[in-house]
């Protein structure tokens, strides 16, 4: 059997990792010249540092399963480390601090009526069982069916809206509590409930073993700079049409696998499933900007290392880019403020200055020489789903098995973590490879 993977992103790699284990010969076609997507490095200096997807969760089983398999990388502990402003006052949770003060903080954060009484079963129903923690699980599945009628901010207090669930949905959708819905918020909720590490060396020298390990291996072509143009079916055989650079070429498959985000698919099956693509344009995406910049000195106290912003502000976070790298901070731009304030054409230059003007009450930025900086900027760069997303999703996979042969993964269907890519793409292998192989 003959597979191509479309897009190199995390999903694509997952996909990839996964028909390696069945030894499947895939062909994986990626549009830019390296693979990673939005999981991607940059130089800052002469450290990469990652511009995209990074924290690594504890219970991210997948992704350190396919860690292991190539080189085994070390991780080292992030941890959980936010402050935000409250009524003037500065309030911060930290893994480091007493686990009942933290309780007690996220429980006046979040007020009793619709706040905590209203999360605390969504809590319980991840940590009795972690694999409801994802888009579409039965749990959040039910939840949606009751409550997808009204955006996020309708289903809890204004005040737990404000303080626990924007800093939340700006981080993890690019989107504001009423461009969410309840019940795609358990993705994010697991995410909420797991403790982060980073790869020490970053996410390129894993993803550069994965290449080098496969460079000399003929059952998986890692095809860079090709871009698919459309994908077609002709009897049982997929034609893929793509341009290698300015090339054009067409190969043939038995499956093809798509791994890239809903709009980007879209385009693809505009002509060949015009109803799928209309369904797979409803998936909301949102802006991020990214700015990680290296100044003289260190920035942050040991003790906050990282802030969130209010509503009105163009940069939602700041934080220090690791545990011990508190002279580097990892500016985030997202949220309703940033759209209006940063856009593809904004200088970098320009936008971390804005960043450090807002940050600066409350670190050690006016006074300390910047060093360094990257700078990137996601036009569609965080998932968001769509109300009553499990819905439209039967709706889209009932129109694309029409095409049979062809699996859809990506960030849309288990969440957008880096996990929830793996786990997507395990059961869009599982599924493809299955069917009447
Ligand atoms: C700023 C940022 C920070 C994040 N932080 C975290 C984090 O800390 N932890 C976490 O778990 N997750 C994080 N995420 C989420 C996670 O990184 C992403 O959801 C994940 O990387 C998405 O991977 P993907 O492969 O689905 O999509 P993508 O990375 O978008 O990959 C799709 C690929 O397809 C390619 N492509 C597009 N069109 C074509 C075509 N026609 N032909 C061929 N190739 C094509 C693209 O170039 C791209 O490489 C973050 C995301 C962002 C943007």
């Amino acid at each position: 059997m003959h597979v191509a993977i479309i897009g190199g992103g995390i999903s694509g790699i997952a996909a990839a990792f996964y028909l390696a284990q069945q030894h499947v010969s895939v062909d994986l076609f990626e549009s830019e010249n390296q693979i990673g997507g939005r999981a991607g490095s940059d130089f800052l200096q002469e450290r990469r540092v990652d511009f995209g997807g990074k924290n690594i969760g504890r219970n991210y089983l997948l992704f350190r399963e396919f860690a292991r398999a190539y080189g085994d990388p070390a991780f080292e502990y992030f941890g959980i480390n936010t402050s935000q402003l409250v009524n003037g006052r500065i309030v911060s949770i930290s893994r480091e601090g007493s686990v009942w003060l933290n309780l007690l903080k996220i429980i006046r954060l979040c007020g009793f009526r619709k706040g905590i009484t209203r999360l605390y079963p969504h809590i319980q129903a991840i940590l009795n069982d972690r694999s409801q923690g994802v888009l579409c699980s039965d749990y959040f599945r039910a939840l949606s069916e009751n409550f997808d009628h009204l955006a996020l901010d309708r289903h809890l207090n204004q005040r737990c809206i404000e303080r626990v669930i924007r800093p939340i949905t700006i981080r993890m959708n690019g989107a504001e509590p009423e461009e969410c819905y309840p019940g795609n918020f358990g993705s994010n909720l697991a995410l909420a409930l797991d403790s982060f590490e980073q790869l020490t060396v970053g996410m390129y020298d894993l993803l550069n073993t994965f290449v080098v390990n496969h460079r000399k291996d003929s059952s998986l072509r890692i095809l860079t700079s090709h871009r698919v143009t459309s994908i077609a079916k002709d009897r049982d055989k997929f034609r893929i049409n793509y341009l290698h650079g300015a090339t054009p070429g067409t190969e043939s498959y038995d499956r093809v696998i798509s791994a890239l985000p809903a709009y980007s698919l879209a385009e693809l099956l505009q002509d060949e499933l015009p109803e799928a693509s209309k369904l797979l344009n409803k998936i909301s995406y949102f802006p991020v900007g990214i700015a990680i910049v290296k100044y003289r000195d260190e920035v942050f106290p040991k003790n906050r290392r990282a802030m969130v912003f209010e509503r009105n502000s163009p940069l939602s976070n700041a934080g220090a880019y690791g545990l011990n790298d508190l002279d580097i901070v990892r500016y985030t731009f997202s949220g309703k403020a940033s759209r209006t304030t940063i856009s593809e054409q904004s200088s970098p230059e320009k936008v971390i200055k804005l960043g450090e003007k807002i940050a600066s009450p409350y670190f050690n930025i006016k006074e300390n020489p910047k060093e360094a900086f990257v700078f990137r900027y996601f036009t569609k760069g965080l998932c968001a789903y769509s109300p009553k997303h499990h819905l439209l999703l039967e709706k889209t996979d009932h129109l694309v098995n029409s095409l049979s042969g062809l699996g859809i993964t990506g960030d849309y269907r288990r969440g957008a973590s880096i996990e929830a890519c793996f786990r997507a793409a395990k059961e869009c292998v599982e599924k493809v490879i299955g069917d009447g192989s």
